[in-house]
């Protein structure tokens, strides 16, 4: 380089920025969704040829490392094998050749000692730690990095680097040509900003991976839901089914010889099997006139104290006659201070579906209580601190029976949701019940939750407006 001037005068500035407008633009691209996780080498190479350029060297390589011993060792290659090493980008450089080198690396922005004609420098990666996946997947199996003893691969973490090695050919007399001269003034400058990148790149392929794995794992998720989906409902669909065509059949090929009882007995069945078909037909078609918005409101005010009378009623005479025995029914209606009351608020809602709401929960209360019980409807205005009207009407329907864990309290409102406990696997049900319920008082504007203690009941609570009955 001799009479050369060292400083940065204005040609070799520009150069420089250049190369960094360049680098913070594959950087950028590298945190692009679309890019796949090949990209990373790409740009590696891309980003050595332009440092090629630069420095004019004819040969280079972009090596990724892993410090073995912690931020406190200065000299980070001096515990690496070189087979620790993964080449990001060779130029013209055998992966052999570059691991020779190495050695010549000692510390950031120094020159190689034993080769003349090698700058080396560290990229500057910062304390990268290396997930344990991610280790696997920079490294080699034999890596210490991975094989340290009394430390598994899954508690591994360790800082990366990077180093970035140019060379050029020795000149015929032995020394070396002017662009080492010029190198050296540069790597430093240029090392920050292509270390910036690699660590772009490394965080967008880890992130790539991350998501692969989360999307592969929601795609297994929704498979497996769809199988059960799929079991549930043709379970609930064929069973009745079953029974009808059992019963027609024998009634079809017996007919004479069985008794008039028994042929009763036997329409019985037949009837019962086909209102519980009818019924997990028309709860599907109501869940996909929900998810359509198909289905609007009817508004009217609304006694609700005689709905859950008229709803308490239906599900009484509903119950076999064996069961009748084992449950009693009560409704209590509250003014908003809890005392009792005789009559609530009118609500503007729309009275069959806030029935069917009503016949679902009754529904719910008794088929959970396999014991019997007390099924109670409580109704009462709720009022807000320094309001003079109640604005909101409360619905709790509780029961004494199994009760919901804990952490199902909030799931049982998804659709076929149902808690897999000994006991509700021999209930019949879609999951379809507390969805429908949902969405219906959600229509309403108002909202349904649980409460429960295990063994010992649950309590399902509908709050819904009043509304402005002048609008009727
Ligand atoms: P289904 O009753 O058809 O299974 P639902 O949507 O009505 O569907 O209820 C979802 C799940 O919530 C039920 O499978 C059951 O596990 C649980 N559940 C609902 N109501 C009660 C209740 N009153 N007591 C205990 N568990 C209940």
């Amino acid at each position: 380089m001799g009479t050369e001037d060292l400083s940065l005068e204005e040609p070799l500035a520009s150069e420089i920025a250049a190369v960094l407008r360049e680098l913070a633009r594959l950087s950028q691209r590298a945190g692009a969704p679309e890019v796949d996780t090949r990209f990373g080498n790409t740009v590696a190479a891309t980003m050595l040829e332009h440092l090629l350029a630069l420095f004019a060297a004819q040969r280079g390589a972009i090596l990724l490392a892993v410090q073995e011993d912690g931020p406190e060792q200065h000299n980070f290659l001096a515990p690496l094998q070189a087979q620790a090493i993964r080449p990001l980008a060779l130029h013209e450089l055998r992966e052999e050749e570059a691991y020779t080198l190495l050695p010549a690396f000692a510390s950031p922005g120094t020159q190689g000692s034993e080769v003349s004609c090698w700058l080396v420098d560290r990229l500057a990666l910062g304390e990268f730690a290396v997930e344990p996946e991610l280790a696997h997947a920079y490294l080699p199996a034999s890596s210490p990095a991975l094989n340290r003893e009394g430390s598994s691969p899954t508690q591994a973490s360790h800082p990366l680097q990077a180093l970035l090695v140019l060379g050029w050919d020795v000149l015929a007399d032995g020394t070396c040509s002017s662009a080492v001269e010029r190198g050296r003034t540069l790597l430093p400058f240029i090392s920050d900003a292509a270390g910036a990148v690699i660590i772009h790149l490394l965080l967008a392929e880890r992130m790539q991976e991350v998501e692969l794995t989360a999307a592969r794992e929601a795609l297994q998720h929704m498979e497996l839901l769809k199988a059960e989906l799929l079991a549930t409902v043709s379970h609930e669909l064929r069973s009745p089914l079953a029974s009808i065509k059992g019963y027609a059949a024998t009634l079809l090929r017996h007919e004479r010889r069985l008794a008039r009882a028994e042929r009763h007995q036997f329409l019985l069945a037949i009837s019962e099997a086909s209102d519980r078909l009818e019924q997990s037909i028309e709860r599907l078609l109501e869940m996909s006139q929900l998810e359509t918005g198909a289905i609007t409101l009817e508004r009217s005010p609304v006694d609700v104290a005689l709905l859950a009378q008229e709803a308490i009623t239906a599900a009484e005479q509903g119950l076999a006659a064996q069961a009748a025995g084992h449950f009693s029914f009560k409704l209590h209606l509250e003014h908003a201070d809890g005392t009792p009351a005789t009559s609530v608020p009118l609500i503007m809602a729309d009275p069959r579906r806030l029935r069917e709401v009503l016949d679902n929960l009754l529904e719910n209360a008794i088929k959970y209580s396999p014991g019997g019980g007390t099924v109670t409807v409580l109704v009462r205005p709720t009022m807000q601190a320094g309001d003079p009207h109640p604005r909101m009407l409360e619905i709790c329907v509780s029961d004494t029976g199994m009760g919901i864990p804990a952490g199902h309290l909030e799931r049982i409102f998804e659709q076929f949701y149902r808690v897999d406990l000994r006991l509700t696997r021999e209930v019949s049900g879609l999951g379809l019940g507390l969805a429908i319920c949902k969405r219906l008082i959600e229509l309403h504007e108002g909202t349904i939750w649980a409460e429960s203690a295990l063994q010992h009941g649950s309590t399902l609570h509908v709050l819904l407006p009043i509304g402005e009955m002048d609008h009727v």
